[in-house]
């Protein structure tokens, strides 16, 4: 992992804040259904006002059906004398997820078929589910399995596979337009930080500042298991699916780790560019993929029946960090000064779309006389040297065609000083917002 230098700061407050529910939440066994997610979700909604569904298992969702829920209760392997050697109780990671019970005295070699090890990271516990595998499995460090050479061990999974729900939560925060934008996070990994309750945090931080101040465009907060969830997601909310104009799944976003960004699918939406520009006026080194219809749940959103606006920001991507997907996802490897830091970038983003309107010249005919009405003065006044530019931009490319986001990256001047630009001229009444 390549680390970003992170301004040093005494206040980082929201991002302590955040790390401390990542602690809170890290021993939860999630899966894509059952106790643990219905917890996660639970209180999430302690912090912000979602909706909690549950979705029958047997439902048909797209081309999918919800699947039976999983209850773990717990799990061990001991030698024949009773000693507890691997325990679900110290690591949920030790039981892959979804697996079924089972109370049986085994050789070595039956069990070395049910067992996941890393033998390149012989310390770390590996992280496996089989949600339709009819099975059950161990997860262990190679080092400990290595070390058990008793010819037999009882294995017990103390588990439920049986009808009940899939559990998720979602939140919709209007503002003044119906058009939407859509914030995803997964919830369906058990004891891993980075993946998956780095997200949870950032986006309910991102929902918190939506829900305390009014906002142009209408916010969606979705908290789902992985792929069913947002299957099951999606299935539920088509008739509405439209408003979504600009969307983001959130994932791994408490790394140190350079920003990296996935496009959507259409490559070149309004979220595409806000993000990377967000990123170039902080001077915060962004790396830019295109879309592939792999990673998460940009894929659902991104499938050729929706083809919505949804990216994908995380800092180290999925599978590019050593800790990814094993013991080691702790939440030491997510910092508060990272989530902090996620957390502005992105709440910077929505304050782009927020203001990137399209302007129109009142009176498009030469150039306004800035004199008269105070306006050399009061950008003067202005902190950027750059806003004299940045005015004189403004009123010429202001002619009903071109947004904010346009401009700045036509002339290469920020967002903020265009925008701060577009305010004296509205005050100003040179400029209107177009129709
Ligand atoms: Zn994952």
């Amino acid at each position: 992992m390549s680390e970003v230098s992170i301004p040093a700061s005494d206040s980082f407050a929201e991002g302590a804040a955040m790390h401390n529910i990542v602690r809170e939440l890290f021993p939860l066994c999630r899966s894509i259904t059952g106790p643990g997610l219905r917890e996660t979700i639970r209180r999430i909604g302690r912090r912000i006002p979602l909706n909690v569904h549950e979705v029958p298992s047997g439902t048909p969702v797209l081309d999918w059906t919800v699947p039976d829920e999983w209850t773990i209760r717990g799990a061990w392997i001991e030698k024949l004398d009773g000693r507890r050697l691997v325990d679900f109780d110290v690591c949920n990671l030790h039981v892959v997820g979804y697996s079924r019970p089972v109370d049986a005295v085994l050789t070595r070699e039956e069990l070395a078929r049910h067992v996941h090890t890393l033998p390149d990271q012989p310390d770390l516990v590996p992280y496996h589910t089989g949600f339709f595998a009819d099975s059950w499995g161990f997860c262990l460090s190679h080092a400990q399995w290595q070390s058990m050479t008793d010819p037999a061990y009882r294995v017990v999974v103390d588990s439920t596979v049986a009808p009940g729900s899939l559990t998720y939560g979602d939140l919709l925060v209007p503002g003044r337009s119906r058009e939407e934008v859509l914030i995803h996070a997964h919830c369906c990994h058990p004891s891993l930080a980075n993946d998956n309750l780095s997200g949870i945090v950032v986006a309910t931080w991102l929902a918190r500042r939506v829900l305390a101040r009014p906002n142009r465009l209408s916010y969606r907060f979705v908290f789902v298991p992985a792929t069913i969830g947002a299957i099951s997601w999606l299935a539920r909310n088509e008739a509405t699916l439209d408003r979504i104009r600009h969307g983001l799944v959130l994932s791994c976003v408490g790394d140190p780790g350079t920003f990296h960004y996935k496009r959507s699918r259409r490559g070149d939406t309004e979220i595409d560019r806000a993000v990377v520009q967000v990123c170039r006026d902080r001077g915060l080194g962004i790396a830019v993929r295109p879309f592939r219809p792999m990673g998460y749940d940009e894929r659902q959103y991104c499938s050729p029946g929706f083809d919505l606006p949804v990216g994908c920001f995380m800092r180290t991507p999925n599978g590019e960090f050593p800790e990814y997907h094993t013991s080691a996802d702790n939440p030491d490897l997510v910092r508060p000064e990272a989530l902090q830091q996620s957390y502005e970038v992105l709440a910077a983003v929505m304050d782009l779309l927020e203001a990137n309107l399209v302007y129109r010249r009142v009176d498009g005919r030469g150039e306004p006389q800035l004199g008269r009405r105070g306006l050399f003065r009061r950008i003067s006044a202005e902190k950027h040297a750059t806003g004299q530019e940045a005015l004189l931009w403004l009123l010429n490319l202001a002619d009903g065609t071109r947004s904010l986001l346009d401009m700045a990256e036509h002339t290469g001047l920020s967002f903020t000083e265009l925008n701060a630009a577009a305010e004296l001229a509205r005050d100003a009444e040179l400029i209107v917002e177009a129709e």
